[in-house]
């Protein structure tokens, strides 16, 4: 059966009138599952208009009653976790038990804004002035959008969506055209969670919808996050037509093993940082530094074994369950292994090869790959993989570790594996990277925080989710007033000038 993906607009499944469309696949098999409409500029247009029409009674519904909606939206996910599981794998392709951990990070911000009377309070201070007052208010700035890449189509929708619902505004998303379907299902979840209709909207679409919204003079704030390059033309755009944007791209992320770390811990860690959903994760490790020859000969040969064992093939129907599914689509696969050939020409080593990995499937897999000797003028060093392809480089010392890291041009996550209390707090003082972990592979920041890199990881001053979330989808107004005394008593007599 072919599915065909549209829009939600206004509280309903609507078809585009678009001529265009792309196809969808079943990574794991390869076939074509349907087509999802990419719709028109007018079609994005009169989306806007929607969301602007049904944002102001949302923005006067009182936080309490939007914090509820929230508590709903989450129960209702939690009831449909299973599904929607299957439904990302499907899509995707990332084995079912690693969609449900993206789903119970997305969850996590809905239990975030479920908090949002609080977080709305603002601040408060009595006589500035003799018997002036001073106290902020934090407004919904309006019609907000969501740009959001394939990796994870329910958790990284989930970053922006409850913040900025909670705190009032209304939203648009435009999905990954890769894997589309999972919006339809939060847009659905979020209306039998009492949303008004119109407050949520989806519009499927590829440039043509997104440059259109960044256009519209109605879309307040835009929350981007994809790779660099889209990143950064998001944020110049969307802040040259006067609006908020917030645009988070792509990653090398750098795990250091220290001589003296505990290396069985290290090398499961980075075996699941970096080969998990296919090393299809921005915080995905997809470097480790070795410190000194000896520690790099000792980590390889652990991580080969593992490597070479890996279990690879689709994410549902096998038992015991695959440990990496396939990568998303034929060109990506086909991009990931000319990565590996340029490793191989450029003189890395490669330990394991993961071309040509038979998964018993046709879908588009790529097995766990191996490269040591890895220098920082490579191809596979310098740019972002985005597959299961772990580089060891080689540091001389702690030093020039961090100095690698350092100069390195993207900024979003790192971690530190060590038994030495100095030179992790020295670690986190001096890298220059937006998360850090400290014998933890993928330091992912919790709902309660802030999500977002340094450097060209991010475009913008503001990180998603947390505070910085609020502080994204809501305006400051701040009040000073100062109210007369007024009269108190009557008078009787006949008024004469005091
Ligand atoms: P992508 O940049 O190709 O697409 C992201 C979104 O932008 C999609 O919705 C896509 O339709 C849209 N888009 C693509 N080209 C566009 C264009 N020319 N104009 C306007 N919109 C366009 O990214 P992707 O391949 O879907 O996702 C993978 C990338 O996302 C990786 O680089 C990964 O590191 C990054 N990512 C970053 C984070 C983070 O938090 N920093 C999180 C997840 C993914």
């Amino acid at each position: 059966m072919s599915i065909l993906v549209s829009n939600f607009i206004n509280g309903s499944v609507v078809e585009s009138k678009s001529s265009r469309s792309a196809d969808l696949y079943n990574p794991a098999t390869g076939e074509r599952r349907g087509q999802v409409q990419l719709s028109t500029a007018q079609e994005a247009e009169e989306v806007v208009q929607v969301a602007k029409n049904a944002q102001a009674a949302w923005q006067a519904t009182p936080p309490l009653q939007r914090a509820r909606v929230m508590f709903k939206f989450k129960q209702l996910l939690e009831e449909n976790a299973d599904d929607l599981a299957t439904l990302i794998t499907e899509e995707h392709g990332k084995v079912h038990s690693d969609a449900l951990g993206e789903l119970t990070r997305g969850l996590e911000v809905v239990e975030f804004s479920c908090g949002i009377p609080h977080l709305l309070k603002g601040e408060h201070s009595l006589n500035v002035g003799r018997e002036i007052d001073s106290y902020s208010m934090m407004q919904p700035v309006g019609v907000c959008v969501g740009i959001t890449p394939f990796n994870f189509p329910v958790m990284v929708p989930l970053w922006m969506i409850p913040v900025s619902l909670a705190c009032g505004n209304s939203f648009i998303l435009k999905p990954s055209e890769k894997d589309p379907s999972a919006a339809l299902v939060l847009a659905k979840l979020l209306q039998q969670a009492g949303l008004p209709d119109g407050v949520f909207n989806v519009v499927q679409g590829d440039k043509e919808v997104v440059d259109a919204l960044l256009e519209s003079p109605d879309v307040a704030a835009v929350s981007f996050v994809g790779s660099t390059p889209i990143a950064e033309a998001i944020y110049a755009k969307g802040s040259a037509n006067g609006k908020r944007v917030q645009a988070l791209g792509g990653a090398k992320n750098h795990l250091v093993v220290m001589p003296d770390a505990d290396l069985d811990g290290a090398v499961n860690a980075i075996m699941g940082a970096a080969y998990g959903a296919a090393g299809e994760r921005c915080m995905a490790i997809s470097v480790a530094v070795a410190v000194g020859d000896d520690t790099a000969d000792r980590l390889v040969a652990k991580l080969k074994e593992k490597v070479e064992a890996l279990r690879v093939g689709p994410g549902l129907g096998v038992t015991p369950e695959n440990e990496m599914g396939p990568l998303v689509s034929e060109p990506h696969k086909n991009k990931v292994v000319e990565y590996i050939q340029s490793g191989v020409d450029q003189g890395a080593k490669l330990v394991v090869d993961g071309r040509n990995y038979d998964a018993g499937s046709p879908g588009y897999f790529v097995g766990g790959t191996l490269f040591d000797n890895v220098t920082e003028d490579m191809t596979i060093y310098k740019e972002e993989i985005f597959g299961p392809v772990l580089s060891v480089v080689r540091a001389d010392d702690y030093q020039h570790a961090v100095n690698m890291i350092n100069e390195h041009e993207f900024g979003n996550g790192t971690a530190i594996f060590t038994r030495d209390g100095d030179t992790a707090r020295n670690f986190t003082e001096q890298i220059e990277i937006g998360m850090v972990g400290v014998n933890v592979p993928i330091p992912v920041p919790m709902a309660f925080h802030s999500f977002g890199g340094w450097k060209r990881s991010i475009f913008g001053p503001l990180n998603v989710h947390g505070n910085d979330g609020v502080r994204f989808y809501t305006r400051m107004k701040t009040v000073t007033a100062r109210w007369p005394k007024g009269q108190r008593e009557s008078e009787f007599v006949m008024p004469t000038m005091k």
